[in-house]
């Protein structure tokens, strides 16, 4: 099992990981471009449930600002800082 870092979940399985940077995109808001048949219900990257925000390092997290692919885009994001 993993746990993550960022939010101390596990990352197979949970609801959703912290709000990370403005405008971040849940799963299930990704733009529509899948190559799946069926919507799965749960992340295959990192195993958040539908509407849930991704963990770190998710391949499947889109960028807010590109739209590409969060970990190989690059872009620079406004970093929410946590509350706690
Ligand atoms: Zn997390
Ligand atoms: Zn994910
Ligand atoms: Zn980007």
């Amino acid at each position: 099992m993993v746990i993550c870092e960022f939010c101390g979940k596990m990352e197979t399985g949970s609801d959703s990981c912290i709000q990370r940077f403005e405008g971040q995109i849940p799963f299930g808001g990704e733009p529509n471009d899948w190559t799946f048949g069926d919507f799965p219900s749960s992340c295959g990257g990192c195993g958040v449930a539908m509407g849930g925000l991704h963990h770190p390092g998710c391949e499947v997290e889109r960028c807010p600002k590109c739209l590409g692919q969060l970990i190989s885009c690059g872009c620079e994001l406004i970093e929410i800082p946590l509350s706690i």
